[in-house]
Order: structure tokens, then C-alpha cells, then sequence
């Protein structure tokens, strides 16, 4: 097959414009956060679903495989193209097609960047509640396919928990449909959810019913200073059983702590090992109602302080360490191994106590913080990747958190996905017999493998 027998079929049914294969185009979708890179042979930008059939139909005619992609800021090298494959790039597919306030419902095309699509909602007193970190600059196809989740999840649940329909494509150009424009439907397999998630590795997304939410009408962010992270964690078990369930429920540990510190060149106070940042959402009178409970509860726990911000400025200001951590951690070393684990809430002190001994023993630098409220670790591993010393200590750490995470029921991706990155580890996770039936699952709808190979497993 040549290259150029394919970017002229292409060229001639979906136009130059939106076919590209010079080096600039190449390069630039060639990766994505994770750093991998790949140049792919061709870059197409579909503008319509037109676009997306005949670029499937022709890749497949000559059995190239493709590879989507949305922002390319995923974490798990799922979209980073394959030897000799296109790119098809859903950037410029990113209409939202409506928003049913009546039914509670938007219809939208896959590269509308997450952020728009709340904004458009909010407008309409209406609420996508998935934020992911990277809400402003990622897609909804890419969080669909990624199952993206972010603070919110522990209270609204992930993207997963939002996508009623998706329409889209088989790598041989046939069009599917899963799923319905209904809240509840138990029709057949539930197969819209195993597309959830599952990397661009299954189909082609060109449209998405996602449901909506009434807006909450306000909100109020509070941080919590501990002496300890455990005593964080009785803290927060005993307010959720008293039924104070926030919408955000973030924690630093002190090693994330002193690594934002030292970044913001704050004045260190020793006692606080902890932060714990809860967004508290709904009726100011419910929220109030909850803020005096909280301080009365505060007398009974080890609480050093707490700070209530209402005013977006204060707001501003608390959030201000929590997101400090990425530029401060990119200070300490050349390379972080970001990971995602992710366990059962109860168990954070414990894992947190077991990474850091992890770090103690090896002398390798980890920062650790996450989502109180999901049990999401973000591990951040520290090294210098051209002292091979230190790259085989990062190993043995994460072979032995890896480990402890599914021996205390959790997993080795909250979040970010298998992709290219985690591939190697899924193992810990799945035993042979069940992966078998991952690439069933694959081979049914894609027989061949030609639809982004060689990502999960
Ligand atoms: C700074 C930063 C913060 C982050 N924070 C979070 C966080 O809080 N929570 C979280 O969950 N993730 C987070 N991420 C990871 C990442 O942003 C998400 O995985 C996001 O969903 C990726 O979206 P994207 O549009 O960039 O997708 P891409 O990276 O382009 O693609 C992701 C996957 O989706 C597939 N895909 C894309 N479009 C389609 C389509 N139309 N049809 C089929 N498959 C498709 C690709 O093949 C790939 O496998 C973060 C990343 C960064 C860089």
C-alpha cells in the first residue's frame, strides 16, 4: 500500500484541508501528557461524521489502523498514534447539538472541550457535574473514553455516570448506536458503559447523550489543618456518618505539603501534616446547617484549624496550595512517575503510611495527595531517569505499591486510564482468564485490531 494512494482518497472525499501529513502535523499530534510519542503517517481532522465514515472506510480498505483522539492531554499514551496509522483528530467536531432543559438532557459532538459544555449548561440552570483537572482543555470524547472523574466524583460520580447514548462508529466504517436518550434503560447489554473507558480501543465516537443535573445554588469551600492523616480520616468517617456528604473532599499529605511550601516559600507550620479541602454544595440554609455541625464537631476531633471561604477570592486562596503541587513537584526532580491508584477511603492512611515507607526505604523522593472522598492517590515518584539506580528503585516501588493497593481492594488506575503507560501492570490487577476476556471483547467489535492497537493490554 503507498501512503500517497491513501492521502489522495482521502484528500478527494473529505477535502485537503482536513488532511495532513507534513512533518509539523505529524510531530505535533505525535504524543500526549504522558510525553510518549509516535509520529502517526496521517493527521485527519474530521468536521462531521461524513468525514469520520470515509476516513474509516478507506483506512480500512487498506488495513491502517487509527487511532482517535480529543486534547491529547490523557495520562495513559491512549491517544498517541501507532507506527504507520492515522490520527483522527476530533478537535474540530465539537459542536454542543443542544441542551433539553425539559428532559435534562445535551447532545453533543465528542471535541467539545468539557469546560464550554459546563459553562453552556450553567447558563441553562443546568449542571455537567465530571471535572476532571484538565476540564478546560480536555474533550468529552476523551473523558468518555477515558471515564474521566475529578473532585466532584465522590458526590456526582464519574463521566460514566452521565453518558446515556453514544453513537459512533466500527473501524470498518459501520455506524452503531448504545444506549438511549432515557434514564433508565436495561435493553440488551449494557455496552454504552463498556465503551466508557475503554481508550478508542472499541469505536469511534461522533455524537453523545449525556444527562444533566439542576444547578446547585451555592457553595462553600472549607480547609481543615491536621496534626496527622489519620486524624483526617476519623474526622471525615465521623462526619459522614453523620450524613455531611460534601462535593469535594481533597487531601494533602505532608509530603505534598512541604513540597508547595517550599515552592510558595510559605513559613513552614510544623504541627499541620494534613489539608483537607471540602467544597460543601446545595441550599445556603443546608450548607450553613452543616457548617455549624462541622464546628461543634470540631471541638471533638484533633482539629488544628479550619477556614471557611464563601467570597470566590477566599475560595481562591484555599485552593491556591492544592494547586501548587504539579508546578512545585516539577522543582524537585527531572522526572515524575505519575500514578493514580486509587483504594477504598478507609484505607488512605494506611497506603499513604505504606508509600511513604516505601520512599523512607528506598531514599527516593514521593509526593503523595488525592481525593479523600474516592480513596485516589495521585503518586508522584521522583527521579532522575538518567541514574539507573534510581530508575530500578522506582521500579521495585511501584511493583510493591502496585501490590498493597489490590491487597487492600482497590486499583491500579483511578483515573488516568492503562493505555500504553500501565499496560505492564494490568497484571496485577486482572488474572490471565480475565484479560482473555478484554481482547474478546475488543475482537467483537474490532476482529482485525486495527482500531488503536496495542493499548490496555
Ligand atoms: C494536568 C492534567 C490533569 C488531569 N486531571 C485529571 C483528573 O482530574 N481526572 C481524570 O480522570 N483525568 C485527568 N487527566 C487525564 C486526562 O486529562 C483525561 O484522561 C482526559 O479525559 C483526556 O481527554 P482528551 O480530550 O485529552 O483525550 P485524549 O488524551 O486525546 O484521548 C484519551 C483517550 O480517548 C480516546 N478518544 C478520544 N476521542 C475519542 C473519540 N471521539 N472516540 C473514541 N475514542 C476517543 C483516545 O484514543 C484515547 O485513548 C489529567 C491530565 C492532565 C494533563
Amino acid at each position: 500500500m503507498s501512503i500517497k494512494k491513501v492521502i489522495k482518497e482521502l484528500n478527494k472525499k473529505i477535502g485537503k484541508n482536513r488532511v495532513r501529513n507534513s512533518e509539523e502535523f505529524k510531530i505535533s499530534y505525535s504524543y500526549d501528557a504522558t510525553g510518549k510519542r509516535v509520529l502517526p503517517s496521517i493527521v485527519v481532522f474530521p468536521e462531521n461524521e461524513e468525514d469520520v465514515k470515509n476516513c474509516l472506510e478507506i483506512a480500512f480498505k487498506y488495513k491502517i489502523p487509527v487511532v482517535p483522539r480529543g486534547a491529547g492531554v490523557g495520562y495513559s499514551g491512549g491517544s498517541v498514534p501507532v507506527e504507520g496509522s492515522i490520527s483522527i483528530v476530533f478537535t474540530k467536531m465539537n459542536k454542543i447539538m443542544s441542551i433539553d432543559t425539559e428532559n435534562m438532557i445535551a447532545e453533543v459532538e465528542p471535541g467539545v472541550i468539557t469546560y464550554d459544555l459546563q459553562n453552556a449548561c450553567e447558563k441553562k440552570g443546568l449542571f455537567y457535574p465530571p471535572d476532571p483537572a484538565s476540564l478546560k482543555t480536555s474533550t468529552i470524547g476523551g473523558n468518555i473514553s477515558e471515564n474521566a472523574g475529578g473532585p466532584r466524583c465522590f458526590k456526582y460520580g464519574v463521566t460514566s455516570n452521565y453518558v446515556l447514548r453514544i453513537e459512533g462508529y466500527l473501524v470498518n466504517g459501520k455506524r452503531v448506536t448504545f444506549g438511549s436518550a432515557s434514564v433508565k434503560d436495561v435493553a440488551g447489554y449494557d455496552i454504552k458503559s463498556v465503551v466508557c473507558g475503554s481508550e478508542g480501543t472499541l469505536m469511534i465516537i461522533t455524537k453523545v447523550i449525556l444527562r444533566l443535573i439542576p444547578i446547585p445554588a451555592d457553595n462553600t469551600l472549607i480547609r481543615f489543618n491536621f496534626k496527622s492523616l489519620e486524624d483526617g480520616a476519623i474526622f471525615i468517617d465521623n462526619m459522614l456518618k453523620r450524613n455531611i456528604f460534601p462535593s469535594a473532599l481533597e487531601f494533602m499529605d505532608k509530603s505534598s505539603i512541604e513540597a508547595v511550601y517550599d515552592y510558595m516559600k510559605i513559613k513552614k507550620d510544623l504541627k499541620i501534616q494534613a489539608i483537607v479541602l471540602m467544597e460543601l454544595d446545595g441550599e445556603r440554609a443546608d450548607i450553613d446547617s452543616k457548617i455549624k455541625r462541622l464546628e461543634s464537631l470540631q471541638d471533638k476531633f484533633d482539629i488544628i484549624s479550619m477556614e471557611i471561604a464563601d467570597e470566590k477570592e477566599d475560595k481562591e486562596k484555599l485552593w491556591e496550595l492544592r494547586r501548587n503541587i504539579s508546578p512545585a513537584i516539577t522543582k524537585i526532580a527531572p522526572k515524575k512517575i505519575n500514578e493514580d491508584i486509587s483504594v477504598p477511603r478507609g484505607k488512605i492512611p494506611e497506603t499513604v503510611k505504606y508509600i511513604n515507607s516505601l520512599s523512607e526505604e528506598t531514599g527516593i523522593k514521593i509526593v503523595l495527595f488525592g481525593h479523600f472522598g474516592d480513596g485516589n492517590i495521585h503518586t508522584n515518584i521522583l527521579i532522575d531517569p538518567l541514574k539507573s539506580e534510581e530508575v530500578e528503585k522506582s521500579e521495585y516501588i511501584l511493583d510493591k505499591m502496585f501490590t498493597y493497593v489490590i491487597e487492600v481492594g482497590g486499583t491500579i488506575s483511578g483515573e488516568h486510564g492503562i493505555g500504553l503507560s500501565k499496560k505492564r501492570f494490568l497484571k496485577y490487577q486482572y488474572s490471565k482468564r480475565e484479560i482473555d476476556i478484554f481482547e474478546n471483547v475488543k475482537k467483537a467489535f474490532d476482529p482485525e485490531g486495527l482500531l488503536n492497537p496495542g493499548k490496555i493490554f
